[in-house]
């Protein structure tokens, strides 16, 4: 399997027993590293999962309505190695 390098600038915690799976926050992230989860909570509401790659831009934290988000910003950016 070929694997790709991809820049991790920061990273986020997700309340997902705060989340209300309405996918804000999904196009809100320009990287492109929020999916919404397979699982639900304990509400029945799908909610984003985190994949490598966050900038620590603040954008999902900002769109989301229910304050689910805190964002990180790493002072040294870092690569991962992850499969293409
Ligand atoms: S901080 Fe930015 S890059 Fe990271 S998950 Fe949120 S929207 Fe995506
Ligand atoms: S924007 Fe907030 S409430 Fe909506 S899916 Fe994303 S984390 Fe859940």
């Amino acid at each position: 399997m070929s694997t790709h390098t991809v820049t991790v600038r920061g990273t986020v915690h997700i309340d997902i027993e705060m989340c209300k799976g309405c996918e804000l926050c999904i196009p809100a992230c320009r990287p492109a590293v929020l999916v919404m989860s397979t699982d639900v909570n304990e509400t029945g509401y799908r909610y984003p999962e985190l994949l490598p790659g966050c900038t620590g831009c603040r954008a999902c934290l900002d769109v989301c309505p229910d304050f689910c988000f805190e964002v990180f910003k790493y002072e040294h950016p870092f690569t991962v190695e992850v499969d293409a």
